[in-house]
């Protein structure tokens, strides 16, 4: 039992849910390691949503409005930390949810599937690929032929380099909720959120319902982004914090 007031509550509660998900076969050990590369770049940033989180959370919400088939890919670790998350998302974006994992089993597909139709999905792809991504080895590359592979938009999060970079050669605009401004997904990405998965996806859900209604015009505008500038200001924000966190250095 975590006590409310330790000042670590909520990081200490995600990894709960994380060792809890494995125990449940959802997880794998190497996502418990991600998520330790997330944490620490999220004390860089100071655990909190930054302005240039904000922005390309807003250019996010504009795409998926956008798009005529958005699709959220879910894998163990987002299962595991934010499944109610997803689904609230898929369901105001009118996006469809598929699991892809990179250490994949069909009973772990189907595990990750029951949690995110417990927490409310109608449907749920990704359980029984019949369509690969090309130039791409990993598990990653089985998806859906009417999810994934044929998605004009596909968010992810907590993902490794390569799957991304495929998606993008496919043609598909990638947004992705990454910790790490200097990973491969977060370079390669089209929209890239810096921001933790579980802080992200309910501004990222609100955003979308404010945008709705909005002309095309005004929401490709905002849809319009510059992944690399935003990069760069996240990595000035966490550059500006270490200077302040540590004047004397
Ligand atoms: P790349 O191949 O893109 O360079 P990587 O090798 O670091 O990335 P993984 O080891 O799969 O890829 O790590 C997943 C990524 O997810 C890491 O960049 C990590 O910072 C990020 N991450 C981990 N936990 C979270 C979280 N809770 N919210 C957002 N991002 C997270």
């Amino acid at each position: 039992m975590i006590p409310r007031d330790h000042p670590r509550y909520h990081s200490l509660v995600q990894r709960e849910k994380l060792v809890r998900g494995y125990e449940q076969g959802i997880a794998v050990p190497e996502g418990l390691i991600a998520h330790g590369r997330g944490e620490a770049f999220d004390y860089l940033i100071g655990e909190t949503t930054i302005p240039p989180a904000r922005r390309a959370i807003r250019a996010a919400a504009a795409a998926l409005l956008l798009a005529s088939s958005p699709v959220i890919s879910v894998n163990g670790n987002t299962a595991s930390l934010c499944a109610e998350q997803l689904v609230s998302l898929a369901k105001t974006a009118g996006a469809k949810l598929e699991v892809n994992l990179f250490y994949r089993s069909s009973d772990r597909a189907r595990r990750i599937a029951r949690v995110l139709r417990r927490a409310g999905a109608s449907e749920v792809l990704g359980v029984e690929p019949e369509a690969e991504i090309p130039d791409l080895s990993s598990q990653r590359r089985l998806v859906s032929r009417r999810g994934i592979y044929s998605a004009d938009v596909v968010l992810l999060a907590v993902e490794d380099g390569d799957r991304t970079e495929a998606l993008v050669e496919m043609g598909k605009r990638v947004i992705a909720i990454d910790l790490n401004p200097l990973s491969r997904t977060a370079r390669r990405a089209s929209i890239t959120i810096v921001d933790e998965v579980t802080r992200a996806l309910p501004l990222l859900t609100e955003e979308v319902r404010s945008l709705r209604g909005l002309d095309v015009a005004k929401l490709r505008k905002l849809a319009s982004f510059d992944n690399s500038a935003n990069l760069k200001a996240v990595l000035e924000h966490i550059s500006r914090r270490l200077t302040e966190l540590c004047p004397d250095f």
